[in-house]
């Protein structure tokens, strides 16, 4: 049995489109440590914007 891996998943670090800090566990180009920024901040417009690109990324499959 084989393991498709897709560009979304894969686990080798990655520069956070954000913080341009290599991670491991990042969504959408955004790594742990900026998502849990995004929903914390007041202003959710940043927040708003990562989820889009989560749906657009797992609208794809
Ligand atoms: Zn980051």
């Amino acid at each position: 049995m084989s393991v498709t891996v897709d560009e979304g998943v894969l686990a080798e670090p990655r520069p956070c489109a954000r913080c341009s800090q290599p991670s491991l566990l990042w969504v959408a180009g955004r790594c742990a440590d900026c998502i849990a920024q995004l929903g914390l901040q007041d202003d959710s417009t940043e927040y708003q914007a990562w989820k889009n690109d989560v749906r657009e990324e797992f609208g794809r499959k």
